[in-house]
């Protein structure tokens, strides 16, 4: 009787670690995520992903500082010293083609990942169907 007692323990066991192993596998999974491309002078110098929070301190000699927010899946510039404050004043960007861009510093933020193929399927229809509109 011992031994089926012990059979039976073994099995929840395995059934336990069998089920977390799918949930791990299926909620920890890294996917293919919306990540933010950072530019300097056409120069790619980060990528961070949106789904990771974090705050990035940009700053070089020459270019300034420019902090780099990223929170609930969107990125904004949080602060910079650049002369007109543009960069910190637009929106958060969040999607695939959004960008925020600091001129005075060269800097360059663009949203590339996520859903890519359908957004750029999408805007070329979109086009495409402005231009064989008919005239007149
Ligand atoms: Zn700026």
């Amino acid at each position: 009787m011992g031994l089926k007692k012990n059979d039976k323990y073994f099995m929840i066991l395995s059934l336990t670690a069998a089920a977390s192993l799918f949930l791990w596998q299926r909620y920890a999974k890294p996917q293919e995520g919306v990540m933010a491309v950072v530019e300097r002078n056409g120069e790619i110098i980060g990528h961070y992903s949106l789904d990771d929070g974090q705050r990035i301190v940009f700053e070089e000699e020459g270019y300034g500082r420019n902090v780099l927010m990223i929170r609930d899946g969107k990125a904004y510039m949080e602060e910079a010293d650049c002369p007109d404050k543009l960069c910190v004043k637009q929106k958060p960007v969040e999607k695939y083609g959004e960008s925020i861009i600091c001129l005075p510093h060269r800097l360059v933020i663009r949203i590339t990942g996520g859903e890519a193929g359908d957004t750029d399927a999408v805007v070329g229809a979109l086009k495409l169907s402005d231009e064989i509109k008919p005239s007149g």
